[in-house]
C-alpha cells in the first residue's frame, strides 16, 4: 500500500508513531530528516520530501535529526524499550525473584510512574498483572513437566499461598492446576466460564462464516479443524452456560487447552474494561455484554492469513477467498472439515495458483511472500506472543502487505494484546459515531483521540464497538 505525499504529510502533522519506519521525512530548509512522529516543529509542506529509507534521505544530502534519532529507529535500537524488555524477560524467567510490583519497579531503575507508563505502552498491562501471568505460566510448565506437588509449585513460582495460586490459575485458565496436569494424557477437558459470560456473542463469533469448511457450529456443538504444532486435529466444543466441554482427536490436551482459552478469550480482563466504560459514563457500550471477550484465532498464522486476505474487500468475499485457499492448500480431516493451510503449504504455492481463485495479484503475492518469510525463518510467529507489543508491532509493520490496520487487527485477534486499535476500521468508526452521537464518522485522528480514553483496554473497546450497532444475539 503506497501512501500519497498528502497522506504522509497528514501523518507527520498528527505525529503518528505507527508510521515510524514506514517513511522518513526530509526537511529541505534545515537539511534534516526525521521520523513521522518527531515532536520537533512541523515543517511547511513545500519544504518536505519523503524517503522510504534513511539511506535514501542521506543520499539526498540530509542529516539525521538529533531529537527523534531516525537511524536508531531504523536499526531497531531503542534503549528504554530494550531495558523494559530485558526486565520482563527476567520476570518471566524467574517470577519468584519478584515479591510484588514494587520489586519490579526497584529493579528497573526508573521511577514508579515511569515504569507503569512504560509497561502500559510496551506491554499493554501493569507490572502486577504481568507478574501474576508470569507466575501462572511458569506453574503451567512445571505442572506438565514435573511431579512436584501443588504447594511446592505455588511457592516455587512466587505465590504467597496455595489459595491465591488457585484463584489466579482458575481465572486465567478455566480449570484447576490439578485438572491442568491431567491434560498430559487426556483428550477431553472442561473449562469453566466466568459468571455472566455472554454465550450468545461467542456463538456469533464462532459462526460468522456460515459456509466455512474449517469450522462449524451446529446447535451447541462447535467443531473446528485446526493446525497444532505436530499436525492437524479436530477440536470439538460443547457449549453450555457455565462451562465448555472440549474434546480433541489426538493426545495434545495442553495445546488444545491453550487454543480453547484463546477462542473463549478467557484470560482477557473483560470486567476491568467494563468498569472503565462505566466510569467514563459509557455504560451503554457494554450493556448486556459486560463479560464480552475477543475470540482469538486458532493460530497466529490463521490470523495473519485472514488479516491479509480480508484487506479492502467485503466480509462475504473474504470468506469466499478463505474457503478457496483452504480447499487449495488445507488438509481435509473429517465431516467435510479441512484444517487451514500451514505456512509451508502456502509457501509452496505460486501466485498463478491463487489468481483463478479470484485473489488479486497483489493479495496472492502478499500471502505467499509472508508464508515464505515464515518458512525461511525470517518471521517467527511463535516469538511474537512473547515480544513487547511495541516490538511485535514493528516486526509486523516491516512485513510487506501488512499496514497499520492489519497489524493491529492481528495483534488483538491473534496475539492477545489488549491495547490495540485497528485504525481506519469502519466497524470502529461507525460504532464510535453511534456511541457518541457524532454528526459524521470520525477520521483517523479523531478515532485515535476518541479511543485514547479506553487505554489500556482498547482491544476490548474495539470488540464492543464492533457489536454496538449489531442486533443483540439470542
Ligand atoms: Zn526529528
Amino acid at each position: 500500500m503506497r501512501m500519497t505525499n498528502a497522506t504522509m504529510y497528514a501523518r507527520v502533522l498528527a505525529s503518528d508513531a505507527s508510521c515510524n519506519g514506514r517513511f522518513f521525512t526530509g526537511v529541505l530548509t534545515t537539511g534534516i530528516y526525521c521520523l513521522p512522529a518527531c515532536k520537533a516543529r512541523k515543517p511547511k509542506p513545500e519544504n518536505v520530501r519523503f524517503f522510504p529509507t534513511c539511506e535514501a534521505a542521506r543520499a539526498a544530502g540530509l542529516r539525521p535529526c538529533k531529537k527523534c534519532h531516525p537511524d536508531d529507529f531504523a536499526r531497531g535500537a531503542d534503549p528504554v524499550l530494550e531495558t523494559i524488555e530485558s526486565l520482563v524477560a527476567e520476570v518471566r524467567e524467574n517470577p519468584a525473584a519478584f515479591a510484588d510490583a514494587g520489586a519490579i519497579v526497584r529493579r528497573s531503575g526508573f521511577g514508579a510512574t515511569r515504569v507503569f507508563e512504560l509497561f502500559r505502552l510496551h506491554y499493554h498491562t501493569t507490572p502486577a498483572d504481568l507478574l501474576v501471568r508470569a507466575r501462572v505460566a511458569a506453574a503451567k510448565r512445571q505442572l506438565l513437566a514435573t511431579r512436584a506437588g501443588l504447594a511446592e509449585i505455588a511457592s516455587g513460582v512466587g505465590f504467597e499461598s496455595l489459595s491465591v495460586f488457585h484463584e489466579h490459575f482458575r481465572r486465567l485458565n478455566g480449570l484447576t492446576p490439578a485438572a491442568y496436569r491431567e491434560l498430559r494424557s487426556d483428550r477431553t477437558f472442561e473449562v469453566a466460564l466466568p459468571a455472566g459470560y455472554p454465550l450468545g456473542y461467542l456463538r456469533r463469533a464462532l459462526s460468522r462464516d456460515i459456509h466455512s469448511i474449517a469450522e462449524r457450529l451446529a446447535g451447541d456443538t462447535y467443531t473446528a479443524a485446526v493446525q497444532l504444532s505436530d499436525g492437524p486435529a479436530l477440536l470439538t466444543l460443547q457449549l453450555s452456560a457455565g462451562f465448555i466441554r472440549a474434546g480433541i482427536s489426538r493426545e495434545v490436551g495442553a495445546e488444545a487447552h491453550a487454543l480453547v482459552v484463546g477462542l473463549l478469550g478467557l484470560d482477557e480482563d473483560a470486567a476491568a474494561f467494563s468498569r472503565l466504560a462505566k466510569r467514563l459514563g459509557l455504560a451503554r457500550l457494554v450493556a448486556g455484554r459486560t463479560e464480552l471477550r475477543i475470540s482469538q484465532t486458532p493460530s497466529v498464522f490463521d490470523g495473519l492469513l485472514w488479516s491479509i486476505v480480508g484487506q479492502q474487500i467485503n466480509f462475504p468475499f473474504a470468506c469466499l477467498l478463505k474457503r478457496r485457499l483452504i480447499e487449495r492448500a488445507g488438509k481435509p480431516l473429517a465431516d467435510g472439515l479441512s484444517a487451514p493451510p500451514t505456512p509451508a503449504a502456502v509457501a509452496a504455492l505460486e501466485p498463478a495458483d491463487l489468481l483463478p481463485l479470484q485473489f488479486s495479484r497483489q493479495k496472492a503475492d502478499y500471502v505467499i511472500q509472508t508464508a515464505r518469510l515464515i518458512v525461511d525463518g525470517k518471521l517467527d510467529l511463535a516469538a511474537l506472543r512473547d515480544m513487547s507489543a511495541t516490538r511485535a508491532e514493528r516486526t509486523l509493520l516491516a512485513v510487506r502487505g501488512l499496514g497499520p490496520w492489519s497489524v493491529n487487527y492481528l495483534m488483538m485477534r491473534a496475539l492477545g494484546f489488549s491495547d490495540c486499535v485497528p485504525l481506519g476500521d469502519t466497524g470502529v468508526t461507525s460504532g464510535l459515531q453511534a456511541l457518541l452521537k457524532l454528526e459524521e464518522r470520525p477520521d483517523l485522528d479523531a478515532t485515535r483521540r476518541l479511543m485514547a480514553v479506553f487505554s489500556p483496554y482498547r482491544s476490548l473497546a474495539t470488540a464492543h464497538l464492533w457489536q454496538f450497532n449489531q442486533p443483540i444475539p439470542s
